[in-house]
């Protein structure tokens, strides 16, 4: 108990008046924004009904949080959802306005939508394993956000390993560099059923309807894998353009790549050589 106690460490908040300098805001302002950021980590729920491979499912979507993110490639929102789905959370990278009670973005555009989803990766993402283009593909599409100036990528952490989880990605890790085949290979020779992507994207049309981006709004998805157009389809939404992700390999990277497009379908991976 006692231990526990002195973990403990309080410190005063700063005082508002010198805040109020700092920032060149008046109290009232200050004290508006402090009020807004407290309603922002309030969760905010909706039901949202959402089709994929043909069932309508009702899910609870809550949105846990927004702040700011300080990139290399610019400024943007981040958004912490929480889905009742498989993959229970989502970050929502967004490059917009926000709309007047700062809980929601609104797009110049509302005919056109740059949209990645992007399938989270622990061992490249996080940890800066080079024997997958996840990194060099999440840095690329924020890049893309920010030149276009408004759009959405939406991070789906436990999509790890087209979903087969982090377990199964690991072992697939050390079957290739022990045996220097690719991660088709790999993933095939641990899951011989051939079975090797079960991601849904259930969550992404969830996000979709929970901003309010009508149905009209022809979306921009930033990938390499056309199979994704599917769910948007049934939904009432329309792909009306692809934007692939092309990156340059490297020599960890380049037989994978190469992998994914002559067996899962993808298109316009790789970049040729300078
Ligand atoms: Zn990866």
């Amino acid at each position: 108990m006692e231990k526990e106690k002195a973990m403990k460490t309080e410190i005063k908040p700063p005082n508002v008046i010198d805040i109020c300098k700092k920032a060149n805001m008046s109290v009232e302002d200050v004290n508006a924004f402090l009020n807004l950021l407290k309603r922002s980590t309030e969760p905010f729920l909706k039901r949202i009904s959402v089709i994929e491979n043909g069932i309508m499912r009702y899910y609870t979507v809550e949105r846990r949080g927004i702040g700011i993110l300080k990139t290399e490639h610019g400024k943007f929102w981040q958004y912490s959802f929480a889905i009742d789905d498989r993959w229970e959370k989502y970050s929502v990278i967004v490059k917009a306005e926000l709309d007047k009670n700062l809980l929601i973005p609104v797009f110049n555009s509302k005919d056109k939508l740059v949209l990645r989803t992007d399938s989270g990766c622990e061992t490249g993402q996080v940890f800066g394993d080079l024997t997958c283009e996840c990194h060099d593909q999440f840095h690329l599409a924020l890049k893309t956000l920010e030149e276009i100036g408004e759009g959405m990528l939406i991070n789906i952490p436990h999509q790890d390993g087209r979903e087969m989880g982090l377990t199964f990605k690991l072992a697939t890790l050390w079957i290739q560099d022990v045996l220097e085949i690719n991660t088709v290979e790999s993933a095939t020779l641990l899951a011989p059923s051939g079975v090797i992507d079960i991601r849904t994207y259930s969550g992404v049309i969830c996000i979709l309807k929970f901003f309010g981006i009508s149905k009209t709004c022809r979306i921009n998805l930033v990938t390499n894998n056309p199979k994704k157009a599917r769910v948007f389809a049934e939904n009432g939404y329309t792909i009306a353009d692809y934007t692939p992700i092309v990156i340059k390999p490297n020599k960890h990277t380049e037989a994978h790549l190469k992998a994914k497009q002559d067996y899962l379908g993808h298109k316009g991976l790789i970049k040729k050589g300078d």
